[in-house]
């Protein structure tokens, strides 16, 4: 088990599936599952990782498109 801490010092378990992080787009939570999450952290920083929220995820490819 990992814990990690919010705002008020509080420990929080950490679970595959109460991972998420903030769409830059529109602010909407967005949920990190374990797979994405080892990617992130394997590859990339968890600081400076960005995830986009399903609807602004479409909008993006679209617009390179
Ligand atoms: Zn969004």
């Amino acid at each position: 088990m990992f814990y990690t801490t919010d705002d008020n010092g509080n420990n929080v378990e950490l679970y595959e599936n109460n991972i998420f992080t903030y769409c830059p787009d529109c602010g909407r939570k967005v949920y990190v599952d374990e797979e994405l999450f080892a990617d992130i952290i394997l590859e990339t920083d968890l600081a400076g990782t960005t995830v986009f929220c399903d609807e602004c995820g479409k909008k993006h490819v679209r617009s390179k498109n």
